[in-house]
């Protein structure tokens, strides 16, 4: 990297991460420690994209730089000694939009089993991006002293880079962690790349892994992919290449969802709950909850999705109903659901019904209160929340407009009585 590329990296920070990234930098200067920014952050450098945060290696001990920069400078330091690495919680000065700062020792890994955990040993700077997912993503910048601005392309990170492909470190990759898979499809769609062809052929012996993946981490992925702004095209894409049907059969034929063919860019679709709803609010009530099997929902995104999926299947049936029974059917789904499933609608009457739905009618309420039967001399009994919703439906459809009107209507249903 030249200087100028360095620049690029202080005019890319905000002021406070810059002063934190110096302060670092200085320390291990001073400790005589090689550090580096790595992964990621070097990655979108080089793309000349905004840095929010980085990622720093220290070649050797990453637990005593963290203490001494938090003795000098305030906050506090967690360290997992096993693993060689430190937080930092920041002291206030220094907190940006992260209130901690990761400091980890250069290390290598190995997998004892497909898609488990790996073991984890010190290294030198070379075996720790020889433990990444690809080479773009194995690219350091050294920071300590005269060193200021090295690269170090071990792994032909730069030329991968330079022609927008994404390629794994070596064979046994994906069949190491199948998460890479899914991280592949990630970057290529972020970034307009393409998954070497090498890479690509180590996908069919590493797919049926993707089982042994636990829920927790393949969810991760997903949650991930749901939130790049190009996610449909990265489902497509894990689509062709067989990789949702092994996570669970639900998620087979993306194409058939309604997340792969919505258009509208209303805010609402924009955020990573909604677009789970769009891709599976296709789904019987029941897939769900097998899918829920595998995946481990959030329980408030369970319940949307089981709102959503149930509300899906139901829903041309408010075509034809007066304002006060859709109201009555769709008081029990939730809002979310309801939010999403109107923005998506693609049916001008459903979509128009939803809307007033969910800007007025779920909203009316009659004017009279328990308070008011009570006074009438009413025994308090179910009949209040029967008076109470028949009145709320004349509201509704129109058949009372003003309080006198409601009032009317309340002495001949006490009347009839
Ligand atoms: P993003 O912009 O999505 O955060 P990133 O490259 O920063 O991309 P992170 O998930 O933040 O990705 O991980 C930081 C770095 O750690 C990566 O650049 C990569 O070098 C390494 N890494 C992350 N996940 C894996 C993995 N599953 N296998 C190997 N290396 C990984
Ligand atoms: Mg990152």
């Amino acid at each position: 990297m030249k200087q100028n590329d360095f620049e690029l990296l202080e005019k890319s920070l905000d002021a406070t991460p810059r002063k934190l990234l110096h302060l670092v930098r200085d320390n291990a200067t001073q400790r005589g420690s090689p550090l580096y920014i790595v992964g990621g952050s070097v990655r979108d450098l080089l793309l000349g994209r905004r840095l929010n945060d980085f990622d720093l290696t220290v070649e050797g001990d990453a637990i005593t730089l963290a203490r001494s920069l938090a003795s000098k400078y305030g906050g506090a330091v967690t360290a997992h000694t096993k693993f060689g690495t430190a937080k930092w919680f920041l002291p206030k000065t220094l907190k940006t939009d992260h209130d901690t700062l990761d400091l980890i020792s250069a290390r290598s890994e190995t997998y004892k089993h497909p898609a488990a955990l790996p073991t984890v040993k010190l290294g030198s700077l070379v075996d720790d991006l020889r433990r990444r997912d690809f080479t773009i993503n194995a690219l350091a910048v050294r920071l300590d002293g005269s060193h200021f601005g090295e690269l170090r392309d071990d792994l032909s990170g730069m030329d991968d880079l330079q022609k927008g492909i994404v390629r794994v470190l070596h064979p046994r990759s994906f069949i190491d962690d199948p998460t890479r898979m899914y991280r592949a499809a990630r970057y290529e769609g972020r970034y307009g790349f393409k998954i070497a062809e090498d890479t690509l052929a180590l996908i069919p012996e590493a797919r049926p892994f993707v089982e042994k993946l636990s829920a927790q981490r393949i969810r991760h992925e997903l949650d991930l992919i749901l939130e790049e702004p190009n996610a449909v095209s990265i489902l497509k894409r894990l689509d062709e290449l067989d990789l949702l049907s092994v996570i669970h059969p639900a998620l087979a034929k993306f194409n058939q969802s309604r997340l792969a063919t919505v258009k509208s860019d209303e805010a609402v679709l924009q955020n990573r709950n909604s677009r789970w709803v769009l891709w599976l609010m296709h789904l019987k009530d029941q897939e769900i909850e097998f899918l829920n099997e595998r995946l481990h929902f959030p329980a408030d995104l369970l319940k949307i999705l089981h709102s959503a999926a149930l509300l899906n299947a139901n829903l041309t049936a408010v075509a034809s109903l007066k304002p006060s029974k859709v109201v009555e059917m769709l008081e029990g789904y939730s809002i979310k659901a309801l939010e999403v499933l109107s923005s998506a609608a693609q049916d001008e009457e459903i979509k128009a019904i939803l809307a007033k739905y969910l800007s007025e009618w779920w909203l009316v309420k009659p004017k009279t209160t328990g308070h008011d039967l009570k006074k009438r001399g009413i025994p308090p009994g179910p009949r209040y929340a029967e008076i109470l919703r028949r009145l709320r439906a004349a509201w509704l459809d129109g058949e009372v407009k003003t309080e006198n009107e409601e009032k009317t209507l309340l002495d001949h249903l006490l009347e009839k009585a």
